[in-house]
C-alpha cells in the first residue's frame, strides 16, 4: 500500500517551519493517544503514522532526505513501517511536550513510563540536578570529574520492594492485582476513558502488610553515590548532560531517574570565551610596541610564545589559529585572538618626561595611518577572515 505523505499526515505544507510541525504533531498526538481511543484500531494506525511522519520532518538529516527521495530515502520497505513501536513514541513525548509534560499526568500516568509490551507500568524515580563547575582548559580538553551524589537509592534490606518479607504481600482488591484502573472522565478535550494507576496500590497491584524496618515501607533510602562523569571537550556554559538510570530510585521499586548534568563555565581572568573562539588582551608597553618583542600569553592549552613585530600597533590583532576551543562532537578548533594594546604611562618621573618631550618633536613619532597596517583595518581584517 503506498504511503501517505508526511506532510498531509501531519496537515502541515511543505514550507512547515519546525515549530509549526511541532504543533501539528502535538495535536494528532492528542487526538488519537491511544488512552484516549481504546481498541479504536483506526486511531491507533494514525497515532502510529503521525509519529512517524513526526519522527522524520523533525530531524533535520531525515527531513533533508525525505524531501528529496520520498520514502525510498527511509530505509528498506519504504519507510520505518512497523519500525516504532508505542515504547519509542512516548519516548519522543519528553521532546515533543517538554519536559515534565503534561502527558503522563494527564493520561494517568503519574511519573510513570509505560514499561515494555504494554505491561503494567514501570515506576521511574525522579531526576536528580547537578552543577558542574568547568574551567576553560577543562572545556578545551574535556576531562572526567567523579561526583558525589546524594540520592535515594533501593532500599538494600528489602532490595526496594519495601516489604518485611515475602510474606508482606496482599493482592490489592481495587484492581485484583493488575495495578489500573478505568475511568471515564470529562476533559476539556471531551469525555475520556482512561486507564490510571490504581489509587488504592498506587499502580503496583499488590500492598504490603508489614514494612521493611530499613526504609519504613518506602522502598529507598538515602543514599551516596559517586559517578564518573567523562565530560567532553567543547561543552558550554548551560549545557546539559543526561546519564540514565542515575537518579532517584523511585519508591517500592523501579527503574532510576535519571542524572542531569548542568554544565557551568567558570570565567577565566585573562581568557575570554565567545563561541570557539577565544580572545586575549596582550598590553605591551610602548617600547616593546615600537621595538619588538617575545612575550608568553596563557591559551586554553597551557603557555605559548608569540612574536611581537617592531612597530606593531594597538588595536593589532594576531590569530592564533587553532589554539581556540573544539567544537562538541567535531574535529573543529576554534582560534585565540590576541588583540594588542599599547599601554600609555599615566605618571612619569621628570626625565621620562623629558625624553617624551623630546621624541614628539621627532619626525618619526607622528602618526601616519595606513590602510594596512591600522589598527582598526586589522580587527576588520581578522574578524572577517
Ligand atoms: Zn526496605
Ligand atoms: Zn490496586
Amino acid at each position: 500500500m503506498a504511503k501517505r505523505d508526511y506532510y498531509e499526515i501531519l496537515g502541515v505544507g511543505k514550507n512547515a517551519a519546525a515549530d509549526e510541525i511541532k504543533k501539528a504533531y502535538r495535536q494528532m498526538a492528542i487526538k488519537y493517544h491511544p488512552d484516549k481511543n481504546q481498541g479504536d484500531k483506526a486511531a491507533e494506525e494514525k497515532f502510529k503514522e503521525a509519529a512517524e511522519a513526526y519522527e522524520v520532518l523533525s530531524n533535520a538529516d531525515k527531513k533533508a532526505k525525505y524531501d528529496r527521495f520520498g520514502h525510498q530515502a527511509m530505509g528498506a520497505g519504504g519507510g520505518q513501517q512497523g519500525g516504532m513501536n508505542m515504547d519509542d513514541i512516548f519516548s519522543q513525548f519528553g521532546d515533543v511536550f517538554g519536559e515534565g509534560h503534561p502527558f503522563e499526568s494527564f493520561f494517568g500516568g503519574g511519573g510513570q513510563r509505560r514499561g515494555g509490551g504494554g505491561q503494567r507500568r514501570q515506576k521511574v524515580g525522579s531526576n536528580l540536578r547537578i552543577k558542574v563547575k568547568l574551567t576553560l582548559q577543562e572545556i578545551a580538553a574535556g576531562v572526567e570529574k567523579k561526583l558525589k551524589v546524594n540520592k535515594q537509592i533501593a532500599c538494600i534490606t528489602c532490595n526496594g520492594n519495601g516489604a518485611k518479607d515475602k510474606s508482606s504481600f496482599k493482592t490489592c482488591g481495587t484492581c485484583a492485582g493488575s495495578g489500573q484502573v478505568r475511568k471515564v472522565t470529562q476533559t476539556f478535550l471531551g469525555q475520556m476513558a482512561t486507564t490510571a494507576s490504581c489509587p488504592t496500590c498506587n499502580g503496583e497491584g499488590s500492598i504490603v502488610t508489614s514494612n521493611c524496618n530499613s526504609c519504613r515501607g518506602t522502598g529507598r533510602i538515602e543514599g551516596e553515590e559517586i559517578i564518573t562523569v567523562n565530560i567532553p571537550a567543547g561543552v558550554a556554559d548551560g549545557m546539559q548532560l543526561s546519564m540514565s538510570g542515575k537518579g532517584n530510585a523511585p519508591e517500592r521499586g523501579g527503574i532510576p531517574g535519571d542524572l542531569i548534568i548542568l554544565i557551568e563555565e567558570i570565567e577565566d581572568p585573562l581568557l575570554k570565551r565567545d563561541g570557539n573562539n577565544i580572545i586575549f588582551d596582550l598590553y605591551l608597553n610602548f617600547a616593546d610596541a615600537a621595538l619588538g618583542t617575545q612575550v608568553e600569553i596563557p591559551t586554553v592549552s597551557g603557555k605559548v610564545k608569540l612574536k611581537i613585530d617592531a612597530g606593531t600597533q594597538a588595536g593589532k590583532i594576531l590569530r592564533l589559529r587553532g589554539k581556540g576551543l573544539p567544537e562538541l562532537n567535531s574535529g573543529y578548533h576554534g582560534d585565540q585572538l590576541v588583540q594588542v594594546n599599547v599601554w600609555t604611562p599615566k605618571k612619569f618621573s621628570p626625565e621620562e618626561k623629558a625624553i617624551l618631550e623630546k621624541l614628539k618633536a621627532s619626525e618619526n613619532f607622528n602618526p601616519k595611518p595606513d590602510k594596512n597596517d591600522s589598527g582598526f583595518f586589522d580587527r576588520m581584517k581578522e574578524f572577517f577572515n
